[in-house]
């Protein structure tokens, strides 16, 4: 039987978390498109420069690419059986995109998570958070034992300074996401959301297929809110 799993939540409610653990759960994988978009930053094509410009500023990039490149990721083996789709749809058009091409190869989309976390939260969790190579998370707010961090100001003096950290014990360079470091970019994201993104949960709430998970909570607690809404589909 194939899962084909949405998660919604503004950026910094554990979505690519969450769907790490459903990957490894259920046996499907996580299709995150901003990770699609940041793969690009290797290349240096038309397409490619214009995806960067558009994620450093915080806006979406356009419906038909987005589809595209979810297309052809669904085409691949891995995803037969279902994926969990991280960060789309994002709006209504991507959304019925989806479904008419699920619709297409007899599939459909079986459940919307939505992870609910207030907006203030969300703001600290992507404005502080750094990360290890191995995918461990840090946060300059709330989780930052064994982490050295700086504010480094930048010669233009950019506001705010640069955010920079390093894991104490063997001065490991821990990263942060470019799209995460600029506070006006956040906000933008969170705008979009909150346009764009946020109607989507009526649109699944008729379909009757929206569930809510509190997401203001530990890693674990909300594991498991997940696990016994998707066993109990
Ligand atoms: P995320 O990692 O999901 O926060 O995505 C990072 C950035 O990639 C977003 O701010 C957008 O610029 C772009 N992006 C990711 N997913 C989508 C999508 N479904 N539609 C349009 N743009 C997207």
């Amino acid at each position: 039987m194939s899962l084909y799993v949405i998660l919604i939540g503004v950026q910094g409610a554990g979505k690519g978390l969450q769907a790490r653990l459903i990957e490894e759960h259920y046996g499907i994988p996580q299709v995150s498109t901003g990770d699609l978009f940041r793969a690009m930053r290797t290349r240096s094509d038309a397409l490619a420069l214009k995806v960067q410009d558009i994620m450093v500023s915080g806006r979406l990039v356009d419906d038909d690419t987005t589809n595209a490149i979810v297309e052809d990721r669904l085409a691949q083996d891995d995803a037969g059986n279902g994926v969990i789709l991280d960060g789309y749809p994002r709006n209504q058009v991507q959304a019925q995109f989806l479904e008419s091409h699920l619709a297409a190869k007899g599939a459909k989309v079986d459940a919307a998570l939505l992870l609910e976390l207030d907006l203030y939260t969300a703001f600290k969790r992507a404005f502080g958070r750094v990360s290890a190579a191995n995918g461990e998370s840090y946060n300059y707010y709330y989780n930052s034992d064994g982490v050295d961090f700086r504010w480094v100001n930048y010669d233009d003096h950019l506001f705010p300074p640069r955010l920079e950290a390093s894991l104490a014990a063997g001065d490991i360079p821990l990263k942060r996401r470019p799209d995460d470091a600029s506070a006006d970019a956040i906000i933008k994201r969170i705008d979009t959301f909150l346009g764009t993104t946020q109607p989507l949960i009526s649109y699944f709430e008729n379909k009757g297929i929206m569930r809510k998970v509190n997401a203001d909570q530990s890693i674990e607690a909300v594991w498991a809110e997940i696990r016994s809404l998707l066993d109990a589909r």
